[in-house]
């Protein structure tokens, strides 16, 4: 293989299919592969933490602070750079730069002492307690997988991968960070006029708001630009959930002649080359869009047998976010399924440190799990106006039920009414967790 390709698969772009689309398995084996071992044993128990996104560098850093020497850490990521999702949408509406939501991985481990290493994991044997990548295999005492998502396209187009890709292609979702959201900017920059469509993945999907906010960021373009189009929603739900007055207020105040929501709208089939969306409310053209299909666990999750194929995410202990299926596993972040909890990259963050790893810090020194464990805390805002800036938000407390196990929503706080001081609040927000995962 050429130096070009295999750094372009190091840097997870020229996956994007093999690992979205195509079976998880089948994918990997296509895969470039070193098979020697990457690092030489620890003699402390070793971590080995797949994905570093959200929940895999939150987690890598606490570890290593709760016990230090007493554990080796090893956190393995494909990409090159850290792009958030997080304030993607407000930089989709041009309100802050792409450096803004860039991260490097070096910083942080050579600041906290865990590795890092930029590999593709191709397989994991959870018999041998060992994962294969890109650069080699490395054995684990415990894993933490966090892959976040996949694109679940096989509920739009079934087997027919080349309808897939195509419209993977032509119509971006950008819901995982990259290239993707390059393209769908490009897109919102440069359309003229018409009809553009944008789908909301039927729940649970990663960022319950997110959709909402980048229609209110892609209205605030066109509004920008004088485009003289429409922008339908099309939501499978029957209103809009989260903050949905915050939402609706913006979309009839400041965008009432661009934005129309659409409820009910189940989607039945995707035309991606006639550019028509079949739905329960009705069928739709539309001149370009922004195709969200539905979200499951991670390919990883699936390569490693850990995801219930009937909901399609891992099952976890809701108070350690330990498998089901396997005690020397963990599973962080949006490819974890916990009752409440909202796939959000605070809320990775957030169950991540408070929960999973002071779980696994207390059964690396022999100690109860779940009387380590503390409650979480989800906060999501999100821009609707962007001249002036604008937000709302909704933070979410939670309790521990100690009887049951089982964290429970204690109190919610919505703030609907769009406010410039909460449109500052979402960038402090966001500067308080890069600096916590990378500072
Ligand atoms: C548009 C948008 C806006 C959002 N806004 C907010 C917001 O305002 N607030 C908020 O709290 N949340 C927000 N979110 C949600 C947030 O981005 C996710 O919940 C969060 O990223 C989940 O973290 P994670 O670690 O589970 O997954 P990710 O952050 O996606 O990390 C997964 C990592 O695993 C890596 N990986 C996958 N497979 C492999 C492999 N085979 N080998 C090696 N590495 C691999 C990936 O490259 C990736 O870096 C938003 C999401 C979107 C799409």
């Amino acid at each position: 293989m050429n130096t070009s390709r295999r750094d372009l698969l190091k840097a997870g772009v020229g996956s994007l299919f093999i690992a979205t689309i195509s079976s998880p398995i089948s994918a990997f084996s296509m895969m470039p592969m070193h098979s020697g071992r990457m690092l030489p044993p620890s003699k402390v128990p070793r971590v080995v933490i797949v994905g570093g996104g959200w929940a895999g560098v939150t987690a890598a850093k606490h570890l290593k602070k709760e016990l230090g020497d007493k554990v080796d850490v090893v956190l393995i990521e494909k990409r090159k750079i850290f792009m958030s999702c997080p304030i993607s949408n407000v930089w989709l509406g041009g309100l802050v730069e792409m450096d803004f939501l860039l991260h490097d991985f070096q910083t942080p481990a050579s600041k906290y002492g865990y590795h890092f290493i930029n590999a593709t994991v191709t397989g994991i044997n959870r018999h041998k307690r060992r994962v294969m990548t890109t650069e080699g295999y490395i054995n684990y005492d415990y894993l933490i997988l966090a892959p976040g998502i996949r694109y679940n396209y096989e509920a739009w187009f079934g087997k027919d991968r080349d309808l897939a890709r195509l419209c993977a292609t032509k119509f971006p979702s950008a819901f995982i960070p990259g290239s993707e959201h390059i393209a769908l900017k490009r897109k919102i920059e440069n359309f003229e006029e018409g009809t553009f469509v944008l789908v909301v993945p039927p729940p649970p999907h990663r960022c319950p708001p997110a959709p909402y906010e980048r229609a209110a960021m892609i209205a605030h373009v066109f509004k920008k630009n004088g485009i003289k189009g429409k922008l339908i929603i099309l939501d499978p739900k029957k209103e809009i959930k989260p903050k949905g007055k915050g939402f609706g207020d913006a979309y009839k105040q400041l965008y009432g002649d661009i934005v129309e929501y659409v409820p009910n709208a189940k989607v039945k089939a995707v035309d991606p080359v006639k550019r028509v969306i079949k739905t329960t409310a009705g069928d739709f053209k539309f001149d370009d869009a922004n195709l969200n299909p539905p979200h499951q666990a991670g390919d990883l999750a699936w390569l490693a047998g850990l995801v219930n194929k009937k909901t399609g995410w891992c099952d976890v202990d809701p108070l350690t976010l330990q498998s089901k299926l396997d005690p020397r596993v963990f599973v962080a972040g949006d490819s974890a399924s916990v009752k409440g909890f909202p796939k959000s990259g605070d809320m990775a963050h957030n169950h991540t440190q408070n929960m999973l790893v002071k779980a696994l810090a207390a059964i690396i020194r022999g100690k109860d799990p779940y009387s380590a464990v503390s409650a979480p805390t989800n906060t999501c805002y999100s821009m609707v106006n962007g001249k002036p800036k604008e937000a709302i938000v909704i933070n979410v407390l939670y309790s521990i039920d100690r009887k049951k196990k089982a964290p429970k929503k204690k109190k919610v706080n919505v703030v609907n009414k769009r406010s410039s001081q909460l449109a500052e609040s979402t960038f402090e927000w966001a500067k308080a967790l890069y600096r916590d995962m990378f500072g």
